[in-house]
């Protein structure tokens, strides 16, 4: 069961609805929204339906999810949801461009890759500090040094920052530098990670594993919120198939289904699904088309310098391109490119 609170609902009033629930043998996981809050409750249903939780101050609807998932599902929360990153909207009115490196390795790099982001439209910056490579041999990241040149550069460009984190015990650390983080393909499910992220108090994206279901996806990120934080976003970054044309295959279909069960926003990334730059704008395209609330696109002023996938970072007519389609098309399905915070 869930407690949808009122918009602008006291405090009181939220700890008033958690005693009650825990008076009667039951857990309350309060999560807080930008737009309103919600109490997941565990226990004894039957319990909880005598104890009138509807009629208390501040309770605006009181649901019974039939979905795994709760505070993620549309079932208790038919609005579709506004995650706010810095100031920077991702929701149903617009279509948000997140761009830039794949992974931070100089100052410079970034500082020039966050610049062709922006002109292409994009308002949020992408880029990693602490990566997760499959080959131990790979570039790791420059951890904590590349997190300060990401706020630099924001600093620099007003862009706020998306980065992935990989380890729970670094959380407070990328907390400090980033807004918003992002968990990776291979730790959706590492539900200490999710858990982790879930208390860090900022907008997390959770892309989805790589063999996941939509199911299992929705609820990694019921993790995230059964910790106190709705503001999540749900990227789409392809799926492993029979097919090794591409490097994973993008699952078009999430966007319209996953908008169905839930009322988070989706994001798809055309870069790490297709793996190759050919693809990212008719990807792009195809994302919009269907839905999607923003696209998280690779650029590097140099690919071919690239440490860490240049097959597929954006630079020259292709970015043209892409600024183009995010120009042009939003408007076709009733949405406006965001332009600033
Ligand atoms: C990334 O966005 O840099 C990344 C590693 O993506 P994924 O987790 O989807 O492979
Ligand atoms: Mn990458």
């Amino acid at each position: 069961m869930v407690v949808v609170m009122r918009t602008g609902a006291a405090p009181e009033e939220i700890d008033a609805v958690v005693a009650r629930v825990e008076s009667a043998g039951g857990s309350a996981f309060v999560s807080r929204g930008v737009q309103r809050t919600i109490v997941g409750l565990v226990g004894d249903i039957a319990a909880f339906q005598t104890l009138n939780l509807r009629a208390m101050p501040g309770v605006g609807d009181v649901v019974r999810v039939s979905k795994p998932y709760k505070l993620v599902s549309r079932e208790h929360h038919p609005e579709a949801t506004t995650i706010q990153v810095g100031g920077v909207p991702i929701g149903p009115d617009t279509f948000t461009l997140i761009a830039g490196p794949c992974a931070v390795e100089t100052a410079d790099q970034t500082l020039e890759s966050a610049r062709m982001a922006q002109q292409a439209g994009a308002t949020l910056l992408r880029g990693g500090a602490f990566k997760p490579r499959t080959s131990p041999y790979a570039f790791q990241g420059l951890g904590e040094k590349g997190l300060r040149i990401l706020a630099d550069v924001r600093e620099e460009t007003g862009m706020p920052i998306v980065t992935e984190i990989v380890d729970a015990h670094d959380v407070d650390l990328v907390a400090e530098y980033a807004d918003m983080l992002q968990v990776g393909t291979r730790n959706m499910q590492n539900f200490a990670l999710l858990q982790a992220v879930g208390s860090a108090g900022k907008p997390v994206m959770i892309k989805r594993g790589m063999t996941a279901t939509y199911e299992e996806w929705l609820m990694a990120a019921e993790y995230v919120a059964q910790r106190g934080n709705l503001d999540i976003v749900l990227c789409e970054r392809g799926i492993r198939t029979f097919e090794t044309a591409t490097r994973n295959t993008l699952d078009i279909a999430a966007v319209p289904m996953v908008h169905a069960l839930s009322h988070l926003p989706v994001v798809v990334d055309p870069s790490h699904s297709g793996g190759r730059r050919d693809l990212v704008v008719p990807l792009t395209r195809a994302a919009i088309g269907a839905g999607a609330d923003a696209v998280i696109v690779d650029v590097h002023p140099d690919p071919t310098a690239a440490l860490c996938d240049g097959p597929q970072a954006l630079y020259g007519e292709e970015l043209d391109q892409l600024a183009a389609a995010c120009r042009d098309l939003p408007p076709i399905v009733g949405r406006r490119l965001t332009t600033s915070g």
